[in-house]
């Protein structure tokens, strides 16, 4: 059975920068998790960042410019915490491998797990077309990123892998 990546604020666990999560209410994914499809992940906490923590936004483009260095991730507070998100990305690239996952449902906005638009670094609010660095390893590694706003089209795209 295809499994599916799910961010796990969407999946109800309180990882988010505030402490929060963001809880998804979907048929499709409550289906999902009965079937016993959905691998959980928080790329931020998997690479040892903690609950809660300071906010971060990409600053100088998006995920797919972080990864080829030309852009880097920036906590409120200043500190640059790049290499974390990048090792965040790539432990859910593992993950992907170990469960042979090509479709990802990750939350929307994220500096990591943003899949349409992002924050655009200024801490202002303004949000810019872009996808989070964690998005940007998956799609680079060919798996079907969707936000939690487009679940049918991931469910599609689970029929067709
Ligand atoms: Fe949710 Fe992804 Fe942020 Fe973790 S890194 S809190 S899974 S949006």
């Amino acid at each position: 059975m295809q499994k599916v990546l799910v961010s796990a604020c969407l999946l109800g666990r309180r990882v988010r920068y505030d402490a929060e999560a963001l809880t998804a209410s979907s048929a499709i994914l409550d289906r999902w998790i009965g079937e016993g499809r959905v691998v959980s992940v928080c790329p931020e906490v998997n690479a040892g960042m903690s609950i809660p923590r300071p906010p971060a936004e990409i600053q100088g483009g998006d995920g797919a410019m972080v990864l080829a260095g030309q852009a880097r991730v920036i906590e409120m507070t200043g500190r640059d915490v790049t290499d974390g998100f990048r090792t965040g990305a790539e432990m859910a690239l593992a993950l992907c491998r170990q469960h042979d996952i090509r479709v990802a449902v990750l939350a929307e906005k994220s500096p990591s797990c943003g899949s349409g638009e992002i924050y655009a670094g200024d801490f202002s609010g303004t949000r810019l077309p872009g996808m989070g660095v964690t998005t940007a390893l998956l799609r680079e590694h060919g798996i079907a990123v969707f936000s939690q706003l487009d679940i049918a089209a991931a469910q599609r795209a689970l029929s067709c892998a």
